[in-house]
């Protein structure tokens, strides 16, 4: 999977873009087809104008039978178009030619006789088109005295040979652009899949691994109960029988942030709200802590300076959310933790709770996910700290549901600061 995915990404980019050169040599080659179809059109009707004007001459001088030797000889010796034929026959002799090959650009016409010289000419002709004309010889090529040349002046619509081709532009234009949507949809589909799968994985490991601890350990402690020495042994029996409550304890809590995730999920955070001292709330979640602080040497300080401290708000989920804050501020350290939780009334009726740690930060970018559900940073050089990357997530979707706020300052070393501020009572 890891290597065929990126082989995929590459194979399709490379159809598209293929696609793509593919698509505009063949709008390149239909606009040279038609320019070619175009000189080949003017080409016939010069040749053929050629051809009737000759006919028509000798139509015109001579009555009755001529052979075609004589008449190649008169033609020789004596075609010209001045005093023979009017303008306006001329034009319609090209005009039907034109017809015939369907083009239907305005033009302009004037014939030359063997100096070079215009010796009649449509109205419109300029004697400068006559570079950028189309011609041939009227005469036979081995005529002396008249040699008369036609002279074809067409600009070509370069615009309208576009206009005969827009649909064909813009339907490969509109093709091309669903192709690569599709595409683009298709690979942000595919990471995202990726992603979840990977977090999912991760976080079917982190259970097992969550879950399995305490079971070995209740285990173990079971075994020993049974044991003949042991079981005659009170002490030993209560020291047993409190570690498998200890274990079942923490058993209970990871599976209670499952659930909590699993409610968030479902959108089914009903709030019982009342009205709530939040000091006294924050003290009691901080005296559950202490011994877990203890045991890692570190310092809890309580700065509870808000002179209002009355908030309308569900105590289970309030006490959580100190809790897992806590809890974070505790995990994420290297060395002994210094924690100090602080209130204060900010303005619009607010009581904010700062919880300040001096443990490993967190960059910008991590910042920026963290409240995502399963998202966990790689802590660096801190290895094993448990967790599910709910935390986070179920403290913001509780925060909001309160319409409170959160907010995290943090840099890397430097420790981090997570803000939450709730409404203050009106009661
Ligand atoms: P968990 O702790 O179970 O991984 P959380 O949702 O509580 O999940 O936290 C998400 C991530 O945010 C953590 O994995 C960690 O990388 C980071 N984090 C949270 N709190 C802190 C903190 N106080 N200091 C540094 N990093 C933190």
């Amino acid at each position: 999977m890891k290597r065929i995915f990126p082989l995929i990404v590459v194979l399709i980019s490379l159809s598209v873009i293929g696609i793509l050169f593919i698509q505009m040599s063949w709008i390149n080659n239909a606009i040279k087809l038609k320019h070619d179809e175009f000189v080949k059109g003017v080409d016939n009707t010069l040749s053929k104008t050629r051809d009737v004007l000759q006919d028509r001459f000798i139509q015109k001088k001579y009555v009755g039978y001529m052979s075609a030797d004589s008449r190649q000889y008169e033609l020789k010796n004596n075609f010209t178009v001045m005093g023979v034929f009017t303008n306006q026959e001329i034009r319609d002799i090209i005009e039907q030619r034109l017809k015939e090959h369907n083009i239907k650009y305005k033009y302009e016409f004037c014939v030359t006789n063997i100096f070079n010289n215009i010796v009649f000419q449509s109205p419109g002709f300029q004697v400068t088109d006559i570079h950028n004309s189309y011609h041939i010889l009227l005469s036979p090529a081995d005529s002396y005295h008249s040699k008369e040349s036609l002279f074809l002046f067409i600009r070509e619509d370069k615009n309208q040979v576009l206009r005969d081709m827009a649909w064909m532009i813009v339907a490969s234009i509109v093709f091309t652009t669903i192709i690569i949507l599709a595409f683009s949809l298709t690979v942000r589909t595919l990471f995202n899949q990726k992603k979840l799968s990977e977090i999912k994985s991760d976080f079917i490991n982190n259970m097992t691994h969550e879950l399995k601890t305490p079971l070995a350990t209740i285990s173990l402690a079971i075994d020993a109960l049974t044991n003949e020495k042991v079981i005659h042994d009170v002490d030993k029996i209560k020291l047993y029988s409190s570690m498998i409550k200890e274990e079942n304890k923490r058993m209970n809590k990871q599976v209670e942030k499952i659930l909590q995730a699993a409610r968030l999920e479902k959108e089914e955070i009903k709030l019982n709200l009342q009205k709530l001292n939040a000091h006294q709330i924050i003290t009691k979640v901080t005296e559950n802590l202490s011994l877990q602080i203890q045991e890692k040497n570190g310092v809890l300080r309580l700065l509870l300076n808000a002179p209002m401290f009355s908030i309308e708000a569900d105590e289970v989920h309030f006490a959580n959310i100190i809790f897992n804050l806590l809890d974070n501020a505790m995990k994420y350290s290297n060395s002994a933790p210094y924690i100090e939780v602080e209130t204060l009334n900010g303005p619009n009726n607010l009581l904010s709770i700062r919880i300040k740690d001096n443990g490993i930060g967190m960059d910008k970018e991590t910042q920026g996910r963290i409240f995502e559900k399963f998202y966990r940073a790689h802590t660096g050089n801190l290895h094993n700290v448990k967790g599910f990357g709910l935390g986070l997530s179920y403290v913001k979707a509780i925060v909001e549901a309160h319409e409170g706020k959160i907010k995290v300052e943090s840099a890397p070393g430097k420790g981090s600061t997570f803000t939450v501020s709730f409404p203050l009572s009106e009661r």
